[in-house]
């Protein structure tokens, strides 16, 4: 069962195959027996899944099933589910159980997806190798001595192993398309704004994103149909028409213009991902694309701007765990101050107290134009650098991260190094720009993503050419523990 994409198992189930009982079992079970390995679970939702998926093979009988009737799926512990614990990671949020589910969790749940559980991530979605949870880093399943990625680092995992259908997940600076590429699977990360935030815990706002984490880009363009769309409870959210992504995955690609961006080859890339991305660009061009070479001069700066602009929004963003309305709170505290100072000292891990103070400093007064205003600035040029290049090409391609997926443990003392992982993801964030992560071959042994970065609004068509790509190649349908 779960080799299937979900394309294949809603068939399986409208066919009943097998009912959505035995499915969500089939998950449970799978997820009792390598969880404790590969730790991508942090809460589980049995009985509730299973009393789901009976009311859905009910509904199925009476051919009233909704259109992802009985799809086990599992949820980012990022995105607040109503009486399920939702933790972010974190120690602040250990016993956290939200009293509504952000519209995603609604919109998946009310087309009959199953909820199988809560998925591990870094704290406050604060890194790129799920190292910074409060509950320890998840496993990639390719090799359990690397890290899966992060910060949706559980979802990859869980989606990869076989623990669930799908994933959500969110991608402030990476953290859909890095775990994805370092586990072999699709991720998306759609235009700021496609997906509503509301209920999702915010990291650093204006970058935030939710998105899919699949084993392919059809079934990414199933979840993402249900996950996109207009929400009055998000003002960021955009109130433009979702289109039919699963119509469109079948659009040739003929004439295609990619653009290849010159700044994300050569220095700091392994080889070996470059060679698989090359290749890719092969198959794609043999379908009739046309390549080219693109320069975004100001890529370079990102990561900076990026490390401004996202410390300063969570700061903003975590003040709101001060041990008083909800999350951690100190024993016996003396005065206001004390119940402050300890129930945030005790209550965040030390990335998250990192991030806070770099980004009360680039507010504060007298730095706040020299960085924060600054960074901001230096983001407008990265926008005009991409602006310019989409006109001349449809999208842009390159490696999703500069390794594969590395040691557990080996970056975990060099803040820097671990912050170049995102160096070829961040830009879509500042930019607010769609891009996805296709399974692109396999270097070392372990997984390589490919990048693909669109224009405004432009899911559609990245889904298409993933789609293309994943018809004439099979990196998508390796598994953990196949030769590669
Ligand atoms: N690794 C980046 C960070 O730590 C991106 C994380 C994310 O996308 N949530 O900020």
């Amino acid at each position: 069962m779960e080799q299937k994409s979900l394309a294949d198992t809603l068939v399986d189930l409208e066919q009943k195959t097998y009912s959505s009982r035995e499915l969500t079992q089939y998950y449970l079970d799978a997820i009792q027996a390598k969880n404790g390995e590969l730790n991508a679970f942090i809460t589980l939702n049995t009985e509730a899944a299973l009393q789901r998926a009976d009311e859905i093979d009910q509904l199925r009988s009476k051919g009233e099933a909704p259109p992802l009737g009985g799809l086990p799926i599992a949820h980012k512990d990022i995105y607040c589910t109503e009486g399920l614990r939702t933790t972010a990671g974190s120690k602040m949020l250990e016993s956290f159980e939200p009293p509504y589910s952000a519209t995603v969790v609604t919109q998946l749940a009310n087309k009959g997806a199953i909820t199988l559980g809560k998925v591990n991530m870094d704290e406050f979605a604060m890194g790129s190798s799920n190292e910074n949870s409060f509950f320890g880093p998840a496993k990639n399943p390719w090799d359990t001595t690397r890290i899966p990625g992060g910060s949706s680092g559980g979802s990859a995992v869980a989606v990869a192993a076989g623990l669930c259908a799908a994933a959500t997940g969110t991608d402030t600076g990476g953290s859909i398309r890095q775990p994805a590429a370092m586990c072999g699977i699709t991720g998306i990360k759609p235009t700021y704004g496609r997906i509503s935030r509301w209920g999702i815990i915010a990291y650093a706002s204006s970058l935030d994103q939710a998105g899919p984490m699949t084993r392919t880009a059809e079934d990414a363009a199933i979840m993402l149909q249900v996950m996109a769309g207009f929400d009055d409870k998000d003002s960021t959210s955009i109130d433009a028409p979702v289109p039919d992504y699963r119509a469109a995955l079948n659009n040739s690609i003929e004439g295609l213009r990619i653009g290849l961006c010159q700044e994300y080859f050569g220095h700091g890339l392994d080889p070996e991902i470059e060679k698989s991305i090359h290749a890719a660009v092969k198959v794609l061009e043999a379908k009739g694309a046309i390549v080219s070479e693109v320069s975004l001069p100001t890529v370079k700066h990102a990561i900076p701007a990026y490390y401004v602009i996202a410390p300063a929004e969570a700061s903003a963003n975590l003040a709101r765990y001060d041990g008083v309305r909800f999350g951690h709170r100190c024993e016996a505290p003396v005065d206001l101050a004390d119940l402050y100072l300890r129930s945030r000292s005790e209550g965040f891990g030390q990335e998250v107290k990192q991030r806070i103070l770099v980004g009360c400093f680039a507010l504060s007064a007298g730095y706040y134009d020299a960085y924060y205003g600054k960074a901001q600035q230096v983001r407008r040029l990265i926008k005009n650098d991409f602006m310019r290049t989409f006109e001349s090409v449809d999208v842009i391609l390159g490696p999703t991260t500069p390794s594969t997926a590395f040691k557990l443990g080996e970056k975990q003392d060099d803040p820097v190094a671990m912050y170049l992982e995102d160096i070829y993801t961040v830009t879509s964030n500042l930019v607010g720009l769609p891009s996805a992560s296709i399974p692109a071959g396999f270097a070392h042994g372990m997984p390589v993503g490919m990048q693909l970065i669109g224009n405004y609004l432009d899911e559609a068509r990245l889904l298409n050419i993933a789609h293309q790509f994943q018809l004439e190649t099979d990196f998508h349908q390796r598994r953990p523990g196949d030769h590669v």
